[in-house]
């Protein structure tokens, strides 16, 4: 059911060509690197051929009498045919020249493919997260954490070995493949054409598996997905498995979905076992039948379709470059099975950061409306109706009210009458599908999200910390760039700073993974102190006081007017005493307000809003009870 759920990054990708598209995205700054690397890995291998060249033309020279003929080298230091000692040494000295060439041309290509390799995924890497973070949260609710974790860590990693290796893999047997056909027309151009026959069977072969193989290695990254996000899932909710004692249940679930991606690998793998054995037995013909055609040309003379002669000094050579094109052959497999898994992985990338997906980007900081300050903070919401993407039913509809600057509004309402939905709505975490949202008359879709978020300090139930000390905690709320006694001040404000105090290293004490070694109302107020921290023009408590003990709501209840002074505020609450006192109280109901007015109005309006208040506390009627 998940996997049905959760739509597939790689179909999110824009790009047929992803790994292209990376290249040229993030490479440019780099690319001198990459050509450096390419050109000497290319000079590399074409050099490397030479040395059997010059040992076939040495054979002829001292075995069938003929002149030493090297292309590309004066005549004048070349030794005649009658100093064969001679002949000797200068063509050895020419094999240990060329050697040294490609060892030096080999390790250039490495050190540089390396230093490409490195910097572009670092830019990948972290221009990938930055997509990611910028996405709206409808693409988290579409996508699940664990397949974004995946593209941003397995996928990224996968990656590396195509830039550091398949890449050079690639220039090898492309030059390899070519120097070969090059010297073998040198030595013999008929035989050359003879061999050359060959490639489109092999091609037809490879293409065959790889079209077969792509669709394989898109299944492993999608189980790969699922895996991870389950792990994830399951030790996230660690201490709910624990108290149900549903670690056989768990197990159970990664082991099926550990077997599913075990499945998945074994297909794409025992298809791609079966090229390399494939390509190798068409190569292994080709080389007989060469090497027959041969022989009977040097001893008999020319078969039917040749012409010409054919020394010794030339077959021998061109055995050996035919043995060495099978060694790239052979890795022709491993290399378009890499370069599938690294054009899957890419897609998966490409979905996360420039992909179409419902998710839309945020608006970005550098538009033209950067300048954008609020200062009066008041709010307005005009006719606004919001569907979630995966939700029949509109979580709020036609929606209007306004928030006169330092006003306290209360929004009540059953769970799920669409409270919360509505204060996302405002901070820009969803966009509307109607109606407008303004702030100081600015609609809210043309503000950057930096300056309204910087506007808002939100504190909703969930209280999330970071695995950080309590100081980090808070000081996170103005983008850490507050001093000690802010932090302090922030703390005060939000009735917490006698807790703090009272920890074994103060401020400086570590929270824990999500604050776990903190009490519940401890971390409130601290997400409190953190909303509070830089003084934002307006704040939202989003149900900050339903998850705590009275004790804790009684110090928030006696810090909220000092917390709510000179500041727009909107509390919702599911305790009414919570919003008693507020200007305005908004009541929600299946997305819609059904009532507003004061507190002492709506008691008087005797309408849902009075039966929730007579309900809690407790001098409701048993019947309605
Ligand atoms: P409240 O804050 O009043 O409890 P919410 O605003 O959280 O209500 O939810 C309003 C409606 O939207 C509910 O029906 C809820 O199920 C639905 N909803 C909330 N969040 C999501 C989401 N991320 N995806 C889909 N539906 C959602």
């Amino acid at each position: 059911m998940m996997d049905e759920a959760a739509a597939d990054l790689t179909n999110d990708a824009s790009t047929d060509y992803p790994l292209l598209e990376l290249v040229r995205q993030y490479g440019r700054a780099d690319s001198h690197y990459l050509m450096g690397a390419v050109g000497s890995a290319a000079v590399k291998s074409f050099i490397g051929f030479a040395d059997v060249f010059l040992i076939g033309i040495a054979i002829d020279a001292l075995f069938n009498d003929q002149p030493l003929a090297l292309p590309l080298l004066p005549d004048a230091w070349i030794p005649t045919a009658t100093e064969p000692l001679l002949t000797l040494v200068f063509v050895g000295t020419l094999v240990i020249a060329v050697n040294a060439v490609t060892v030096f041309g080999g390790a250039l290509a490495e050190f540089s493919f390396g230093v490409f390799a490195q910097r572009i995924l670092h830019r990948i890497r972290v221009h990938a997260f930055d997509a990611a973070q910028h996405r709206r949260l409808d693409y988290f609710d579409a996508h699940r954490t664990g397949d974004v974790m995946s593209a941003l860590n397995d996928d990224i990693n996968q990656l590396e070995s195509f830039f550091a290796v398949l890449i050079s893999a690639t220039v090898w047997i492309v030059v390899t493949l070519v120097a070969a056909i090059v010297y073998m027309s040198v030595l013999n151009w008929q035989l050359a054409v003879f061999v050359l026959l060959s490639g489109p069977f092999i091609a037809v072969l490879n293409s065959w598996f790889s079209r077969r193989i792509e669709p394989l290695q898109d299944g492993v990254r999608r189980e790969r997905g699922a895996l991870n996000a389950l792990l994830e899932t399951s030790l996230d909710g660690i201490g709910v498995v624990k108290a149900f004692t549903g670690e056989a249940h768990e197990y159970d679930r990664v082991e099926s979905a550990s077997r599913d991606h075990v499945r998945a690998r074994f297909r794409s793998r025992r298809l791609a076992v079966r090229q390399a054995p494939l390509n190798r037995l068409v190569a292994g013909m080709w080389l007989l039948a060469t090497l027959a055609i041969g022989v009977y040309w040097i001893l008999v003379g020319p078969p039917v379709l040749f012409t010409g002669s054919l020394t010794t000094g030339e077959l021998v050579p061109f055995l050996f470059y035919m043995e060495r094109i099978t060694l790239p052959l052979k890795n022709l497999s491993g290399v378009i099975d890499g370069y599938t898994s690294a054009k899957a992985a890419a897609k998966r990338i490409d979905g996360v950061t420039d992909g179409e997906s419902e998710g839309e980007c945020e608006i970005a900081d550098d538009t033209s409306n950067s300048g954008f300050a609020v200062e009066n903070s008041h709010v307005c919401f005009e006719n606004v109706t919001f569907h979630y993407s995966n939700g029949a039913q509109p979580a709020i509809e036609s929606v209007s009210f306004a928030v006169e600057s330092g006003e306290t509004v209360g929004v009540v309402g059953a769970t799920g009458a669409g409270k919360s939905t509505a204060v996302k709505l405002l901070l820009g975490l969803y966009d509307s599908d109607d109606g407008t949202i303004t702030i100081d008359g600015e609609d809210i879709r043309n503000v950057p999200v930096r300056c309204l978020r910087s506007a808002i300090g939100y504190v909703n139930q969930d209280a999330f910390l970071f695995n950080d000390t309590v100081r980090y905690n808070i000081a996170y709320g103005a983008d850490g760039a507050v001093s000690d006694e802010q932090v302090r001040e922030a703390a005060r404000l939000a009735g917490v700073h006698d807790d703090i105090t009272e920890l074994l290293r103060g401020y400086d004490t570590e929270v824990g993974e999500r604050g776990t070694s903190l009490s519940g109302g401890q971390r409130q107020r601290i997400a409190i102190a953190r909303a509070v921290v830089d003084d934002p023009e307006i704040l939202i408590l989003d149900e900050a006081t339903s998850h705590v003990d009275t004790k804790t709501e009684r110090i928030i209840q006696d810090q909220l007017s000092d917390l709510v002074a000179d500041r727009t505020t909107c509390v919702i609450a599911h305790r009414l005493s919570t919003v008693r006192t507020a200007d305005r109280i908004l009541v929600l109901d299946d997305g819609e307000i059904v009532e507003r007015g004061t507190h002492e109005e709506l008691l008087e309006y005797d309408g849902t809003y009075a039966t929730l208040w007579n309900v809690q506390i407790g001098i409701a009627d048993a019947s309605t009870a």
